[in-house]
This record gives structure tokens, sequence and C-alpha cells, in this order.
């Protein structure tokens, strides 16, 4: 774990594709939002482009290996809870068959 760097903005990196972006909370009920509460901890920042309770959100922890992985789909699903793509793939009978099908799809893509 890296200690945080002072001076430093935080910011999120998926250890996936290495997208990185500084975030404004990693939580599940990030202050600024009112009334919401996220399904999982995640990275989320606030979006810069839209007003009021909106937000981005970035990332979160793999549930099984920790790894940070951003949401994008080559990188992580959330089935009820969140899963980066190595430990799917090691996991993948006991995925639903929809899941399974939305990966193979990608490896042939
Ligand atoms: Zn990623
Ligand atoms: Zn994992």
């Amino acid at each position: 774990m890296d200690a945080e760097k002072e001076g430093k903005r935080r910011s999120f990196e998926c250890s996936s594709c290495q997208f990185s972006s500084p975030y404004d909370y990693f939580g599940k009920r990030p202050g600024f939002l009112k009334s919401i509460v996220l399904l999982e901890e995640a990275y989320v920042m606030k979006d810069p482009f839209t007003p009021e309770n909106r937000h981005l959100t970035l990332g979160g922890h793999c549930s099984e290996c920790n790894k940070p992985v951003c949401v994008g789909k080559d990188c992580s699903i959330f089935y009820t809870r969140r899963f980066c793509i190595d430990c799917v793939m090691e996991n993948l009978e006991e995925f639903p068959k929809e899941v399974q099908q939305e990966l193979n799809k990608k490896d042939k893509g």
C-alpha cells in the first residue's frame, strides 16, 4: 500500500489498464452526494460537468484479490460484488451464463 504523499492529490490507479485519475472520495457514502449509498466501496469523483449530485465512479477493489480496478469492462465486472477480470476468469464457472458469454465475446472481438 502506498503511503499518502503530502501535497499530492489522492489518485486512483487501475492495476489492470493503468488508467489513473484523481478522486474525491473512497467509500460507500460520499458526503457530497446526499442520500446516495453506493453498492460497493468505490473511488468517486465529483463530476465537474454536471450540476448537483452527479458523480463518476472510477473504480473499486476486487473483492477477491483486492487489487484496485477501474469500472471499465475490460478491467472488472460488478456482479453482486466487484471482481477484476483475472479473478472472473479464474472462477468463470461460478458466474452466470450471461457473464460468461459477455467475456467470451470479448476474447473473440
Ligand atoms: Zn482499468
Ligand atoms: Zn481480483
